[in-house]
């Protein structure tokens, strides 16, 4: 069964442009209830580390300077079928592939600074949600 909680990320790009309302909106309108929320800015070490499984990808050291540059908003998000629900809500890695309305093609420069992350299975999530959130910052 699909699990019910989802992370994001509203990346430094958004943050720096003043996009966290909106997508915040966005995500309410759609759905999510927001149970963890906060604003911070990443380490080099955390960036690393939590985008590892691409460190051997021709871009992983500027995503890791893009990540890194300023702060971010990450949330713990609960609906039902959460993941695929809140990947359908952002659209495509690419905004110029990205089907009208979603978040990234509304708020997304390119493939690199595109506005959101949103966790791809459920484990992921769950990974995802413990690295960022400690029990007490969980409303539960
Ligand atoms: N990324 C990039 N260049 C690429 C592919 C990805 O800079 O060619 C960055 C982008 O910020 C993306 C992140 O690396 O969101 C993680 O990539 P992934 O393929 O997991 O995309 P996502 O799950 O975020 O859609
Ligand atoms: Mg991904």
């Amino acid at each position: 069964m699909a699990g019910n909680r989802t992370f994001t990320m509203i990346k430094p790009d958004a943050v720096e442009n003043g996009h966290i309302g909106p997508i915040l909106a966005k995500i309410s309108s759609a759905g999510f209830r927001i149970v963890a929320m906060k604003f911070t800015q990443l380490s080099r070490r955390d960036a690393r580390e939590f985008y590892a499984i691409h460190k051997d990808r021709p871009f992983f050291n500027e995503l890791i300077q893009f990540m890194t540059r300023g702060p971010i908003v990450s949330a713990i998000l609960e609906k039902d079928n959460a993941v695929e629900d809140f990947r359908a809500l952002i659209g495509s890695t690419n905004p110029q592939e990205a089907a009208e309305g979603t978040i990234r093609k509304l708020y997304a420069k390119d493939i690199g600074e595109n506005a959101v992350h949103g966790s791809d299975s459920d484990e992921n999530a769950s990974i995802e949600g413990a690295f960022h959130f400690s029990g007490r910052e969980i409303y539960s």
